[in-house]
């Protein structure tokens, strides 16, 4: 008997839930993805934080298509010039303030925060890494330990020691960060704490307390990061720069690549003793490396961050039921909060089988709906999603 392809993802995929979306996926354009039975559903959440140019833009997958057409993999990470990789890491380097004018190409986000706490560790030779509670970083060992959620971690122990975390935003932890201290890493605007966003003096307060004792500070911009936030880099509405940036997810524009970008100074310490201080096969794969540069010049010439803040405002304008507590959001990056997650989590399903509209919750934060669209969303799109979310609100809290 032929097998779906639900019963064989069931049975064969590893589950990471008892619980998954379960949902079939044809082909996917726009802000849109379609079913097998051609059904439209609206994309809110953009495969967490990765379509911001939307699913298979033309000039994405023609960059794709040219690579395609010229070679895959060649060579491990490092060792040959090839043209895409070098313009992608100019071109980001580009939008960066000085010294940040080194990139490092890895595979995922994990990879890169992991390339930061390494390049961190051997830049200041100390041992201690700092993160905030709630923070997620990522699922590999080193990524593991730094993220903020106890009841994440407890079963994968010993993870790597001397990590101690801050409460997010509170300004006397910042006391704990001393001349042990090896890096601090944040996420400028954290999300899967349910969008936290900074007052506007603590990342600065974070980033003095940082370099009066030495330690360097890392953003993590993997979700925040690649005009999210309204800004290209959500750093530069905080009046403040890292040493190590960290950047994945939308970077790639539905491809996979990450990036760990610093000064050549401190990047340097991966060349010697011992050499090859990060190695990876498959980071900054020539046809990752054309779909992010493709992915960048869409972002520059499309205008897109420009247009954020404008379709922020318009959701929250429209988002207003009495059902609704809060809405927390930093451009594109929200989070609506309901009473509790057994009303949100039939929000969300309301929505998905009633509506054809796909949101989420947070790793950290059962009680929010995920809202971060691809920015090309348009107004009419925008304003369809909302009518569709207050129905699904309404016909859930009657
Ligand atoms: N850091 C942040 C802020 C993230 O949101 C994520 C993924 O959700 C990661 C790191 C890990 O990235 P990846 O899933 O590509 O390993």
């Amino acid at each position: 008997m032929v097998q779906t392809s639900r019963q064989l993802f069931l049975q064969h995929q590893a589950q990471t839930s008892d619980f998954p979306l379960l949902l079939e996926i044809e082909r996917a354009e726009g802000v849109y993805m379609y079913g097998p039975d051609g059904r439209r559903y609206l994309d809110l959440i953009s495969g967490i934080g990765v379509s911001n140019v939307g699913h298979r833009h033309p000039r994405v997958l023609e960059a794709i298509r040219n690579q395609l057409d010229k070679y895959l993999h060649l060579m491990v990470y490092g060792e040959l010039v090839q043209v895409i990789p070098a313009e992608l890491a100019h071109a980001l380097v580009e939008t960066l303030p000085p010294p940040l004018e080194s990139v490092y190409f890895t595979n995922s986000g994990a990879e890169a925060i992991e390339g930061a706490l390494k390049i961190a560790k051997r830049h200041t030779g100390r041992t201690e890494l700092i993160s905030c509670l709630n923070a997620y970083h990522g699922s590999t060992h080193g990524a593991l330990s730094i993220t903020g959620s106890e009841s994440f971690k407890n079963s994968y122990r010993p993870l790597l020691p001397d990590v101690r975390h801050l409460r997010h935003n509170d300004f006397s932890d910042l006391a704990l960060i001393t001349e042990r201290t090896a890096a601090v890493i944040i996420e400028t605007v954290q999300g899967e704490a349910g969008v936290r966003i900074p007052g506007p003096y603590y990342l600065p307060a974070l980033r003095r307390r940082c370099r009066e004792v030495g330690a360097l500070l890392i953003l993590d911009e993997i979700q925040c990061g690649y005009g999210r936030t309204g800004s290209f880099w959500a750093f530069e509405q905080f009046g403040i720069e890292p040493d190590i940036l960290v950047c994945a997810k939308g970077m790639g524009g539905g491809m996979p690549i990450g990036a760990f970008i610093s000064s050549t100074e401190i990047m340097s310490g991966l060349k010697t003793d011992p050499i090859l201080g990060h190695c990876t096969t498959f980071g900054g794969h020539p046809v990752s490396c054309a779909a992010a540069l493709a992915t960048l010049r869409v972002i520059q010439d499309e205008n897109l961050v420009a247009g954020v803040a404008a379709k922020a405002a318009r959701f929250r304008a429209q988002l207003q039921h009495p059902a609704i507590r809060a809405v927390r959001g930093c451009g594109l990056l929200m989070a609506v909060e309901f009473e509790s997650f057994q009303v949100l989590k039939l929000i969300i399903d309301h929505a998905l089988a009633h509506e054809g509209i796909l949101t989420d919750w947070f790793l950290f934060c059962d009680n929010s709906l995920r809202l971060a669209p691809p920015l090309i969303i348009t107004d009419e799109q925008i304003d369809e999603a909302c009518a569709a979310l207050l129905r699904a609100i309404s016909e859930v809290i009657n």
